[in-house]
């Protein structure tokens, strides 16, 4: 009785230790640019910077925004415009008939069928928005229709 007894332990001890947990395999691959991205930007600033998305108009935190200062990439803090070059258009979205030099690039963009001229950050390649030509006719006639999200005021010092 007292061998059983002994064979009962050992048996216990020998099912446990072979149901040691096996390392979990690594799967995780190296991280990319994306998933950069995700972790640093907000949900609405991937969707628009990254993703090319448009916020609502009449929704962003800049549209009716005319203070003095420079707008630069939310996503890499490159300098986009100046509030000189913003202008009330009434479209909804923050718009600028003109962006600071070497700061954006164009792009054509036949999505939703139209033609139109995408306008990216050419520093880290974010989605602004896109420039019509119907701005101000007395400066450039230049429309950079921007998503609120996509950028970021900083006041001009006092
Ligand atoms: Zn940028």
């Amino acid at each position: 009785m007292k061998n059983l007894f002994v064979i009962l332990i050992m048996s216990i001890f020998i099912s446990c230790s072979g149901q040691e947990k096996k390392k979990e395999t690594q799967t995780a691959s190296t991280p990319t640019v994306e998933d950069a991205w995700k972790v640093k930007l907000t949900p609405e600033q991937y969707e628009v910077l990254r993703e090319k998305g448009t916020e609502r108009p009449f929704t962003g935190k800049y549209w009716k925004h005319f203070e003095k200062g420079i707008y630069v990439c939310a996503a890499c803090k490159n300098p986009l415009f100046t509030s000189d070059a913003k202008f009330d258009s009434d479209c909804g979205w923050p718009s600028f008939d003109q962006a600071i030099k070497g700061s954006v690039k164009y792009t054509t963009d036949n999505s939703f069928g139209m033609e139109r001229i995408e306008v990216t950050c050419a520093k880290c390649g974010g989605h602004l928005g896109h420039v019509f030509d119907d701005g101000p006719a007395e400066t450039t006639g230049k429309r950079f229709c921007t998503n609120s999200v996509s950028i970021q005021f900083i006041p001009a010092k006092q």
